[in-house]
């Protein structure tokens, strides 16, 4: 402790520091522990996060059975850039500046960053893709929303996905740099989706998650998603039940 310190800032500082540490700690601790390998993967998670398996209402599932609502439609405010792209070992992560917001139930979420899954975590209709971006969001009460957009694989290369190729981190590396990549660049066109109630999909599996899943796909050559699928392995977990939830559209 520094003693030139007032004490009462002193105790200040000592006590964030102490909770800044232990929630750090837990975080890696806990990125540590988990993975997508036999000995370490979704079938093994509750060890480590009771709510992976007590939940009722844990992602992804199979988006079936859709029932037609009044949905109001997204709004998505993105005006910012992609200035940092991670390797996070289990997933490559990109994270933005300026404000990007979108507008779900009237209240508005602020993108905190982009990720990818190789093959798609959510299904539509049975049917898996070999890649899924999700945008993560929160509003000012802490609620998050997810954005989940799926890649179909084809002949034609995706521009902003090349983008993201031609500077991806090694595992645990992060690049800065000044992009003109936009996060808009990333979503379909037509921002029509299927929503309902889930949960993070890695622990902790925390519920209460709002997503929003783009009915409409996006392409990328099979070049660019094989790419992908080197880097970050099968990062996929499996479907959980659905139990009580509608999925609306
Ligand atoms: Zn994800």
């Amino acid at each position: 402790m520094n003693t030139k310190l007032h004490p009462k800032k002193g105790q200040l500082i000592s006590t964030a520091f102490t909770a800044c540490f232990s929630i750090c700690l837990a975080g890696n601790a806990l990125a540590a522990t988990w993975g997508y390998t036999k000995h370490n993967g979704p079938d093994t998670w509750h060890n480590i996060a009771p709510m992976c398996k007590q939940g009722m209402n844990q992602s992804p599932i199979d988006i079936s059975e859709t029932i037609q609502s009044d949905l109001n439609p997204l709004e998505v405010r993105y005006q910012g850039k992609l200035t940092n792209f991670s390797n996070i070992g289990h997933t490559l992560q990109a994270s933005f500046v300026g404000n990007n917001s979108v507008s779900v139930d009237r209240e508005s979420f602020e993108l905190l960053q982009m990720h990818l899954h190789t093959p798609s975590e959510n299904l539509l209709n049975g049917k898996q893709y070999p890649l899924e971006a999700h945008f993560v969001h929160q509003n000012a009460e802490g609620a998050l929303a997810v954005i989940a957009v799926f890649y179909t694989s084809g002949r034609e290369a995706n521009e902003a996905l090349d983008r993201l190729i031609a500077i991806i981190p090694a595992a645990g590396e992060q690049i800065e740099m000044a992009t003109s990549i936009s996060p808009t660049d990333l979503l379909p066109k037509n921002k029509t989706f299927f929503r309902f109630n889930g949960s993070l999909t890695t622990p902790p599996c925390s519920e209460g998650v709002r997503w929003l899943v783009m009915k409409n796909q996006l392409a990328g050559s099979t070049a660019q998603i094989e790419r992908l699928q080197k880097v970050m392995g099968n990062n996929n977990r499996p479907v959980q039940p659905r139990n009580a939830r509608m999925v609306l559209h």
